[in-house]
């Protein structure tokens, strides 16, 4: 590649730009950290899993920075059982690297307000997009008998939380580990509008805001019922 060619990517390419600058501006800054992550590997303490949305954005939230979390994502941040029911799973691959490896303390996992998955689990998936309607099975046991009203969307965002967590716990290592005292599991639903993760208590059986909560969730979890006894009386 000529030089004149890859000025021209440089100012025709914001991507390329910003892949440069990143080396440029801020690896400078924190050349040190990354290097010591290097030499010394990775011992981050959390598991993060997360929903693939574009505007959740783990770092931001929990001011963590390179080496502090270890995260998997996927469409509606779901857990599959741990029987393999569906088939090879990346994210099942992940809880047992982080629990088994890492030895991670904590696993987190975060849904978020306005949740194309949880509309879709509603809705229906376009006929062509046979994974994605095998994938979001994993959340029908958290769907309402209802139209995917805005608050029946809320409500079912955070059940599908809940059923995650569950549902590691059927995971033998996470259940060994929590039984341990060695890992704690935290059900975070973040509404993005209001900047505020609402954290799932265990002991109130609900969801309590960053705010006012006690502390960032800890399980085991034993099946959700919602506080108010609403859920199923729709
Ligand atoms: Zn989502």
């Amino acid at each position: 590649m000529t030089e004149v060619a890859k000025g021209a990517d440089a100012t025709t390419d914001d991507l390329l730009l910003r892949l440069r600058n990143f080396q440029s501006d801020y690896f400078p800054l924190h050349q040190q950290r990354f290097q010591d992550l290097v030499a010394d590997g990775q011992h981050p303490k959390t598991l993060f899993v997360g929903c693939s949305d574009s505007r959740l954005v783990p770092y931001l939230l929990t001011g963590a920075g390179p080496g502090e979390l270890f995260i998997v994502r996927n469409v509606g941040a779901l857990v599959p059982p741990y029987d393999g029911t569906y088939g090879l799973h990346g994210t099942t691959a992940a809880i047992e690297y982080a629990v088994l490896t890492l030895h991670v303390e904590r696993i987190i996992v975060c849904g978020h307000s306005h949740c194309g998955a949880i509309r879709v689990a509603y809705d229906g998936a376009p006929a062509e997009a046979v994974a994605l309607q095998a994938w979001l099975k994993l959340a029908e046991e958290a769907l309402l008998p209802v139209q995917s009203c805005p608050e029946a969307l809320r409500r079912t965002e955070q059940r599908v939380v809940v059923l995650q967590l569950e549902r590691l716990m059927a995971y033998p290592m996470v259940r060994r580990e929590v039984e341990a005292g060695r890992l704690t599991l935290h059900g975070w639903h973040y509404v993005i509008e209001h900047g505020e993760v609402h954290i799932f208590d265990v002991q109130q059986g609900r969801f309590v805001p960053a705010s006012e909560a006690s502390n960032s969730g800890t399980g085991p979890y034993a099946p959700y019922v919602e506080h108010d006894g609403q859920v199923f009386s729709y």
